[in-house]
């Protein structure tokens, strides 16, 4: 499949008439063929205009071909073999090794969401039956189902050119839930977009899917990304990016005569707690476990840990020897653009200067261009609650260690912290009545509470959660990762007193599609 930068409306290509951008390679800085066109207004209204029309067909496809649909997109993707692999290495910077496996981790999500589909739970389909003897009222017959939401915007993410992307976890849990899904490509991956989006385009039309189901633009953020939020015909988005970004985005889709939900992922910097226990007696291998986690994609995923909370004292000077000793072994690692890699030397230099801070180690130097090097940073825990600065994500491998007086102050230092996607806890049997204390403060900031691990490494499953409270997403209520997502894309819709033939199959007294149901609120299970 050749790579021709074009945008995808519906199955048709268009060349995009607004300005033309380059993919670059992220190791090398060079400039890679072919142009991508950017879309106009026109373009967009073409989409949109489209996924409108889909959608009333589309969410009404029965459970089945819709599963079949999303088995036929991870398909695809695995049929675009090599060429994938190699053009997304170029355009990330990330590792073959890396790519592969996120590739089988978009591949895994498109098929989780097969699952989902066909198992109907996702329906939650309830009936009230009707009680005309009830007294002193009759009761009427109440049914209820969830539907999609209407079109889905879904920016591609920078960090997972496959896994949150084209057809990431965003665009599969839309589809899902019955949501046509119109794409913004990220900029530093079009070839890669192109190639997926090729995928879906041709699952839609070999599975008989309405053809504005999915569309793929490129273009700038301001302009066409924008332009989708603003869009009366989009329903929903998914975003994953920068905290400014991400906030205009959200302030948009509020200040919209019809708001709509932004579900954006923006910064977490995933407090690491080592309790004091778990640091006197394994803290050297805590370190080296930390340093991996922290250079792992060259620090570019949203859950790096970027915090470490510990008690000061001779085991937290033994940490940090050994986390600086680690670190000083790991060589430098493309970023992923040459924006994000200044933005983080930048955002450095400036954590280097700050009068509160000490630079403990420093990684392997730069070798090539668009390089990080990693960065282990100090402070005390007084200046940390002092100088809010301190608590920004720097989006690479960056860390800080907080040197706390005792554990009071490191419970009074997670009270300070913004919401947060992970929070990390080393702790031994010993350490567990002190953990008890800190529980119901990490739960109110955080999505995954975890023991003896740290957050990158994100599982693909049912009981995931890859959200917390705001700034770590816009929306704490939901995950981004695993079958929790679909939720974000559905709202129920009541039927009273309509008679069965009417009813959407799911609501049906015959229950033709087979799904589990809650009858007068306790579950029927379906007889498969
Ligand atoms: P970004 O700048 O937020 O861009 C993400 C997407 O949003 C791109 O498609 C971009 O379009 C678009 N965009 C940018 N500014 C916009 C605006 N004002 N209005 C509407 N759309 C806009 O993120 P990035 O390029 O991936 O990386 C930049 C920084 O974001 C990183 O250095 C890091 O700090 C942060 N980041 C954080 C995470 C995380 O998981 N926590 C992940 C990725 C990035 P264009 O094509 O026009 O750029």
């Amino acid at each position: 499949m050749n790579i021709a930068g074009n945008l995808l409306i519906g199955q048709t290509t268009v060349r995009g008439s607004n300005g033309a951008t380059y993919a670059i390679d992220a190791s090398t800085g060079e400039r890679m063929e072919p142009p991508f066109g950017g879309a106009t207004a026109q373009d967009l209204d073409a989409a949109c205009a489209l996924a409108w029309t889909a959608f009333d067909i589309y969410r009404e496809t029965s459970l089945e071909s819709r599963a079949q649909f999303l088995e036929a997109i991870a398909s695809n993707i695995l049929e675009l073999g090599d060429t994938l692999i190699e053009r997304c290495v170029r355009e990330s910077g990330l590792p073959r090794a890396r790519i592969e496996g996120e590739r089988a981790r978009t591949v895994g999500q498109l098929n989780m969401f097969a699952g989902v589909v066909r198992e109907g739970d996702f329906l939650d389909a309830r009936i009230d039956p009707a009680q005309p003897e009830r007294k002193p009222l009759p009761r009427v017959d109440l049914r209820m189902r969830y539907i999609g939401l209407g079109p889905v915007a879904v920016f591609g993410a920078s960090n997972f050119p496959l896994a949150f992307s084209v057809a990431g976890g965003d665009t599969a849990s839309a589809l899902a839930a019955g949501c046509p899904v119109i794409v913004k490509a990220h900029s530093a991956h079009p070839g890669t977009s192109e190639l997926v989006g090729m995928a879906v385009r041709k699952a839609v039309k070999d599975c008989g899917m309405p053809e504005g189901t999915f569309s793929l633009l490129f273009g700038s953020g301001r302009e066409i990304g924008q332009g989708l939020v603003r869009d009366p015909r989009i329903k929903a988005v998914g975003f994953t990016g920068s905290r400014h970004a991400g906030t205009e985005l959200i302030s948009i889709g509020a200040s919209r005569s019809e708001p709509i939900p932004v579900y954006a992922e923006m910064s977490s910097i995933n407090p690491v707690l080592i309790f004091p226990h778990a640091l006197e007696s394994r803290g050297d291998a805590i370190a080296r476990a930390f340093v991996q986690s922290l250079t792992l994609g060259a620090g570019q995923f949203c859950t790096n840990p970027g915090l470490i909370l510990a008690v000061d004292g001779p085991a937290l000077d033994d940490f940090i020897r050994s986390a600086s000793a680690a670190l000083g072994d790991v060589p430098a690692a493309t970023m992923l653009t040459p924006g994000i890699q200044s933005a983080f030397d930048k955002a450095v230099s400036n954590m280097a200067a700050h009068p509160h801070v000490k630079t403990e180690a420093r990684g392997g130097a730069a070798s090539s261009p668009n390089q990080g090097q990693g960065v282990l940073f100090s402070t005390t825990a007084q200046a940390f609650l002092a100088f809010a600065e301190l608590q920004e994500e720097i989006f690479g491998s960056s860390s800080l260690i907080v040197r706390c007086p005792d554990l009071a102050s490191m419970l009074k230092l997670v009270e300070s912290l913004e919401g947060q996607l992970t929070s990390a806890l080393h702790i031994d049997e010993e350490d567990y009545e002190d953990v008890r204390a800190f529980l119901p403060a990490l739960e109110r900031r955080t999505g995954r509470i975890l023991i003896n691990g740290f957050g990158t490494g994100v599982e693909v499953g049912h009981a995931m959660v890859h959200g917390g409270p705001y700034p770590s997403t816009a929306d704490g209520r939901s995950s981004s990762v695993g079958s929790l997502a679909i939720e974000r894309f559905l709202r129920p819709v009541s039927y009273q007193d309509m008679p069965d033939s009417l009813l959407p199959g799911a609501l049906k007294s015959s229950n033709p599609l087979k799904i589990n149901r809650r009858i007068d609120g306790k579950i029927a299970l379906a007889q498969k």
